[in-house]
């Protein structure tokens, strides 16, 4: 038996130690992959004609419609002047009489689709009194629909202009609508009206409306049919209306049936006219009232001007859409209420995510999801992704039956391409609408979003546009829009600022990992369960080769032993089959079994966001070990506003103790100790602060500025620099190689990294004594007095000694926000190897979420930071590298000098109280209204760790494994 199990310990290590270097290896692969999108959008291999428009006036934003600026315009609509006084006082009455109009239409038209025939076209139009318009649209692959063909008739030509090409010049056409002395001629203008203003801010004023003088004459009919009938015995295919108008070159009989539409218009109102002027004849007794029904024609078509056009505003996206598919749901019966309540919030989660994700790609509702197919998902909720597929495609394929009209591919690309999407959308019914579409909007159009940006939708995700008011799932809509242009700039600067610093990709993966009888253990980032995963595969099957173990490694398919299986794909959940022995709700803390969510837990914000370490980290650096465990607990996202408000209110606070603990926040001089005539290696002597020394800040900004712009300064300014420096170097004359080691004074070996990548190889080819890399001296060269006084005198010494002795900074660095919650290892109940080799695991798991993630984390000041450069490189390695250290720049020492006195005066509650100041000023500078529920001020930081955890105090880091063999022994 015990043979056995040293055979399998064996194999174990030998597993392990391959493990990590594989893990390295395909670590790297996986970095590679994450950099293009996981899928693509379909709209990156189909262009739309839109797609050429450059300006766009009606975008498909939630933001209101912006019409034209016109003076004297006192309304919302620029012409309402002119058209109520045409209402008022009728201009000369319409007199087609004169006119040679020609019934005969030739089949010769004038096609515009260059900028020089449009001239043309606006020249002719200048001639004319009156002219006859139509348009057609086109509203299946565009959100608010567009206009691909605008008919004009003269008496002597019929003009087709292809809006699509000339989109962007129309707007030269505008004079001639506007014009209140001369007449348009429409028929059924009501849309054409709004369409024109939508696309062109193109305003109609004057305008005769042969369906309104049909009204006026008590028609029988008034459709264009019927009076294409009977006025001209012209007959007409009225379905081609509903045809692609974006097709170029257009099919004869669609030009044909575009002619149609407006050259016999002029002839007909010709006719109509005459007949009002003869009702008006006959049908009055008074002289007076003689015009009247040609006037009431009139007055009636131009109330149709005076119609503004407007974006449909809902209090959340798809609310219309919801409530009439409640309508036909409900099937004239029975109050809403009637409909269950899971029926009710699926059927507005898909008629908002329809909505949003029409607007992001610019296709109409119907396009995307048909009113049928969010009924079907709706009633039949389906458990996964093909269930959703195919749901989709049944639902539409049903109703196609019924009417062979359409065919629309069903599910259509944008869902397809958007699967994981609806999914998320119909399975996940916890999260809150919002942060849903937020987060959608974000994976689709953010920073590397996976569908393109065009002139319709980059306004979406701009933070005006939506604003969450509250946790109801409720939209609200900013109304105040753009007001100076400082405005924009300074709105331009801070996108660049959000894009830069913000996270590129979720934080919180929400990766789960379940005890075997279904309760949740705890949340993790996606690497670490991967990696728990791969691991439990490996080892308990390490007789496969290497091969086959580097393609297993990247999936968690083959998770078929009788360990542990993934019960849920994304995000992926794992549920162990052994009885892990404890567990999180055994420890009363339901904060670390909760789902996170990414957005910023002040104001809700989910487009951009980033870690904010409550506590700073000049403090928390310096923090004893199983103090700094709780990092879940204290490193929130906030968006970069929120994170403005809170820094604020750190750093006025770090004053506040900085005046009661008489610790000042920056060291006050240093000095440079070497001799002029500097040997190699370093000096100790101590040089007098009374004469000599600066601060290290004023050093370094002196020395940078004399480098940049020394020989262009002001002589004055540049002797008042050079005596700062010279302070630093004892009063002494310094040289230009001076001054460059003056930069790097102070700085903490991360930042002459930095520093030295700036200004590349200049610096390789400087002294290596500059750059120490060796552990006895910290600060090469330079003495530090710090004015820290009394309470805190023992700690005053920031030399060699005090450095040299701290222990390893806070590992995780910059990249401590995970969601580990490492404390328990679930371990088995059964003991034995499996438990060894099963916390080893999860022991490298919690050291490693320390080193990942930390690029999306770059807003950090250069004060509060401290990196321990040393990788985790493999197993038993976990033990601290002695090598961190502070910079003299920012707040560094005056952390240390805290805590150590905290340390000192009050041991470790000390510390844990001054973490709760910390949360406490956190809450009060923002009033968070987000955070995670069990999130708490007086979190004690008590926790119990369990036997294998790193942060047991009782176990010394650099022994683990052999701790663990022996145990094993016993
Ligand atoms: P019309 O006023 O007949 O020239 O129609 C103008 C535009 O309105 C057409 O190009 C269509 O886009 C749209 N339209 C009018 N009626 C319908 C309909 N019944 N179905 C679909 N689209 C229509
Ligand atoms: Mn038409
Ligand atoms: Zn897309």
């Amino acid at each position: 038996m015990e043979k056995k199990a040293k055979i399998k310990i064996a194999i174990t290590i030998a597993s392990l130690a391959a493990i990590s270097i594989l893990f390295t290896r395909q670590q790297r692969r996986r970095r590679k992959l994450n950099q293009c999108p996981q899928y693509s959008c379909y709209l990156q291999s189909e262009p739309k004609p839109q797609h050429n428009f450059k300006r766009v006036l009606a975008d498909n934003s939630y933001s209101p419609f912006k019409h034209a600026n016109k003076e004297k315009s006192s309304g919302s609509h620029p012409y309402e002047l002119e058209i109520t006084a045409l209402l008022e006082n009728p201009r000369p009455e319409f007199d087609f009489s004169n006119v040679d109009l020609d019934l005969q239409r030739s089949d010769s038209f004038v096609w515009v689709e260059t900028k020089s025939q449009l001239n043309e076209l606006a020249n002719a139009l200048s001639k004319e009194f009156f002219f006859a318009v139509d348009t057609e649209q086109h509203s299946l692959r565009s959100f608010l629909g567009f206009t691909a063909l605008i008919q004009i008739s003269t008496e002597k030509e019929d003009y087709l202009v292809d809006t699509i090409a000339l989109h962007d010049e129309i707007s030269i056409l505008q004079p001639f609508f506007a014009d209140p002395g001369v007449c348009k001629v429409f028929h059924g203008s009501d849309n054409d009206v709004l369409w024109l203003q939508r696309d062109f801010h193109i305003y109609v004023v004057n305008l005769f409306d042969t369906a309104k003088a049909c009204e006026v004459l008590s028609k029988p009919q008034k459709s264009l049919a019927y009076l294409l009938e009977t006025y001209c015995g012209v007959a007409t295919n009225k379905f081609l209306q509903r045809e692609d108008w974006r097709q170029r070159p257009l099919p004869a009989e669609m030009l044909q049936y575009a002619q149609t539409d407006a050259h016999y218009l002029l002839y007909i109102a010709k006719c109509l006219v005459a007949e009002l002027k003869q009702q008006g004849n006959e049908n009055s007794y008074c002289p007076d009232d003689k015009f009247n029904f040609v006037l009431e024609a009139s007055r009636r078509s131009n109330m149709v001007c005076l119609q503004v056009y407007t974006k449909e505003i809902e209090s959340y996206p798809g609310e219309a859409a919801a409530s009439s598919i409640f309508f036909r749901l409900l099937n004239g019966q029975g109050g809403v209420s009637s409909i269950s309540s899971v029926t009710q919030d699926l059927v507005r989660r898909l008629c908002a995510w329809r909505d949003l994700m029409a607007r992001v790609h610019d296709e109409s509702l119907r396009f995307v999801l048909s009113d049928q197919a969010i009924i079907a998902l709706a009633n039949k909720a389906p458990a996964n992704r093909t269930d959703v597929y195919t749901t989709i495609a049944q639902a539409d394929s049903d109703v196609d039956c019924l009417n062979l009209s359409s065919s629309l591919p069903s599910p259509s690309p944008v869902v397809c391409s958007h699967l994981d999407d609806v999914e998320r959308q119909v399975c996940n019914n916890v999260e809150n609408l919002d942060d849903i579409l937020l987060a959608n909007l974000q994976k689709c159009l953010g920073p590397n979003g996976s569908c393109p940006l065009s002139v319709f939708n980059y306004v979406l995700p701009a933070k005006n546009n939506w604003e969450l008011k509250n946790q109801s799932n409720k939209f609200v809509y900013k109304q105040n829009g753009v007001k100076v242009s400082r405005q924009v700039a300074k709105k331009a600067s801070r996108d660049l600022f959000v894009q830069k610093f913000s996270c590129k990709s979720p934080v919180y993966h929400n990766c789960r990992i379940y005890a075997n009888d279904g309760r949740l253990l705890c949340y993790c980032d996606r690497k670490k369960l991967e990696w728990l995963v791969d691991c439990l595969y490996f080892v308990f099957n390490s007789t496969i080769n290497m091969l086959q173990f580097t393609e297993l490694f990247s999936s968690y398919r083959y998770l078929t032993r009788d360990l542990a299986k993934l019960v849920e794909d994304n995000p992926p959940a794992i549920m162990l089959l052994f009885e892990p022995k404890g567990r999180p709700e055994d420890e009363g803390n339901e904060f670390y079994i909760q789902s996170k969510k990414n957005i910023c837990v002040s104001c809700g914000e989910g487009n951009h966001y980033l870690r904010y370490r409550i506590i700073p980290s000049c403090y928390r650096i310096h923090f004893p070990e199983q103090l700094k465990s709780h990092r879940s607990h204290d490193i929130v996202l906030l968006c970069v506003d929120c994170h403005e408000v809170a820094h604020a209110a750190a750093e006025k606070y770090k004053k506040q103790i900085s005046a009661e603990f008489g610790i000042p926040l920056f060291i006050h001089k240093v000095a440079d100790s070497r001799k002029e005539e500097a040997r190699p290696g370093f000096s100790a002597s101590i040089t007098n602060f009374e004469e000599a020394g600066v601060s290290p800040l004023q050093l370094r900004t002196a020395a940078m500025a004399l480098l940049h712009h020394g020989p262009t300064m002001p002589s004055n300014r540049r002797e008042e620099l050079r005596r700062i420096v010279m302070r630093y170097y004892g009063g002494r004359e310094i040289s230009e190689e001076d001054l460059e080691r003056a930069l790097l004074v102070g700085m903490s070996p991360r930042e002459r990294r930095r520093h030295a990548k700036k200004r590349g190889l200049s610096l390789k080819m400087s002294k290596p004594t500059d750059f120490p890399n060796k552990q006895q001296d910290s600060y090469p060269g330079v003495t530090v007095e710090s004015a820290a006084m009394d309470a805190t005198k023992a700690d005053n010494v920031l030399g060699l000694h005090a450095i040299e002795t701290q222990k390893s900074g806070e590992k995780e660095g910059r990249s401590s926000l995970t969601e580990s919650h490492e404390s328990k290892p679930p371990t088995f109940s059964n003991g034995g190897i499996d438990q060894l080799v099963f916390s080893t695991i999860w022991k490298k798991m919690n050291s490693m979420s320390k080193v990942s993630d930390s690029k999306d984390d770059s807003v950090g000041n250069v004060d509060d930071e401290c990196e321990n450069s040393s990788a985790q490189n493999g197993f038993g390695s976990s033990s601290p590298t002695p090598n961190s250290k502070v910079s003299l720049l920012g707040h560094g020492p005056h952390g240390k000098q805290v805590v150590n006195y905290l340390l000192r005066k009050y041991g470790e509650d000390g510390i844990r109280q001054f973490c709760q100041r910390w949360r406490q000023v956190f809450v009060e500078a923002l009033h968070p209204r987000f955070l995670p529920a069990g999130w708490d001020v007086m979190h004690s930081g008590r926790r119990e760790f369990g036997e294998f955890s790193v942060y047991n105090p009782a176990k010394k880091p650099a022994d683990d494994g052999a701790a663990e063999i022996n145990k094993m022994h016993h």
